[in-house]
């Protein structure tokens, strides 16, 4: 029997989190989950540490009732258990784990892509922030972990050792793509998007959004963060940016697409006019798969796709006009250094406060905004750095929607 993979999964109470244990279940032979995170869910992150025999614990949130998390970490002669943000990274070093599933919520998730990356373990990655908002950071430490990984236009077949995984659907279809193609011979990527729930909607018909409207997504079961994102369409923004980073894709190399059914979850355009595209079902179970199995495939009981039933795939361009976010982050990623860092502060505080009620839905890129005119970019050197940019930024969002 081959070695199983040792898999630590940050967020594990979460949506990505309970569908890689689900993987997990599924694979047994392949995979043995020796690390658990958790926010705030301490019974349920207990009831996962009890199925799959898991010693190595952490909760972030410092506040939760714990007894049961210790009591389990105590029943191993290397068990560990903490809370705190510093619980969650020590974490990495402490379960032994060879793979990290990061799929923490929002910026809180950088540094535990850095600290994997830098202690030489494998970044399955679900937590897109950690790119947009220190790409900058994470990129290099992941080019030394894995030199045979290319940047659009070398002169290099795009099969990475897999140092760094993409779990976003999106970029694991590009990833898919690309292997096995010459890097310089690629001319565009094509990120899809569904179009969220509002799609075909105008400005004034989104006025009185409640959080509710918002949370109902056509085709992707996922957390609230997300799914309000994907609403406004600055999920796509933020893919955008995390596209450039991963694939070392200029912008105007990066087109985004409405592409209602999400059968197509992403496509790449080749020197001669070639489309690469990934279909599959939307079950975040593949990506989430495909990214602890590569390079090889396993077996998956998701549903297939029938193409007889699957009737008729539409594309559109998105309306960034009405769906300012994305034009928004584009802008951000464009210009670079700490300025993804504020607009992902930004948003993370007006998608709170809307799903909060203290915030308007429109409220959202108005308040996106402000906080990237105030903003004097620097380039990005350090995390504290970021840490920084992200707190301030933050404040700065709270100043704003507190004015609305
Ligand atoms: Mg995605």
């Amino acid at each position: 029997m081959t070695r199983r993979k040792k898999v630590l999964v940050l967020g594990s109470t979460g949506s990505i989190g309970t569908q890689t244990l689900d993987v997990a279940r599924k694979h047994p032979e392949r995979l043995q989950i020796v690390g658990l995170a958790a926010g705030r869910r301490a019974s349920d992150l207990l009831a996962q540490a009890r199925e799959f025999g898991v010693h190595a614990l952490a909760l972030g949130d410092g506040q939760a009732d714990a007894e049961g998390l210790r009591t389990q970490a105590a029943s191993s002669d290397d068990g560990f258990f903490g809370m705190g943000e510093r619980a969650v990274i020590d974490l990495i070093d402490a379960s032994g784990c060879d793979v990290v599933v990061n799929s923490l919520v929002g910026a809180q998730g950088l540094r535990a892509s850095y600290e994997t990356l830098a202690a030489g373990k494998v970044l399955a990655l679900a937590n897109k922030e950690s790119l947009v908002v220190g790409g900058d950071l994470i990129m290099p430490l992941a080019h030394a972990a894995d030199p045979t990984y290319p940047r659009m236009g070398d002169d290099a077949e795009f099969r990475p050792r897999g140092a760094l995984l993409p779990i976003d659907s999106e970029h694991g279809a590009i990833f898919q793509c690309l292997l096995g193609e010459n890097a310089s011979e690629v001319d565009r990527l094509w990120v899809t998007a569904s179009g969220g729930p509002f799609r075909g909607k105008t400005r004034d018909q989104l006025v009185g959004v409640t959080p509710a409207q918002a949370l109902a997504h056509p085709t992707w079961n996922m957390g609230a963060k997300i799914t309000i994102d994907s609403s406004t369409l600055m999920n796509k923004g933020l893919e955008v940016i995390e596209a450039h980073h991963l694939f070392g894709a200029p912008y105007d190399s990066i087109e985004v697409v409405v592409q209602p059914q999400s059968a197509i979850h992403s496509m790449v355009e080749f020197a001669d006019g070639s489309v690469k595209a990934h279909l599959g079902t939307t079950d975040m179970r593949i990506p989430i798969q495909f990214a602890l199995s590569y390079p090889e495939r396993w077996d998956s009981p998701v549903a297939r796709m029938d193409f007889r039933t699957l009737g008729s795939l539409d594309f559109a361009a998105p309306d960034m006009d009405t769906f300012r976010c994305l034009a928004l982050a584009r802008q951000a990623g464009g210009r670079g250094g700490t300025l993804p860092c504020a607009m992902n502060a930004a948003n993370e505080v007006a998608v709170a406060a809307f799903l909060e009620g203290e915030c308007p839905y429109l409220g959202i890129a108005d308040c996106v905004e402000a906080v990237m005119d105030e903003h004097d970019v620097q380039a990005v050197e350090s995390i504290e750095q970021l840490v920084e940019v992200d707190a301030r930024s933050r404040d700065a969002a709270r100043d704003f929607i507190s004015n609305l």
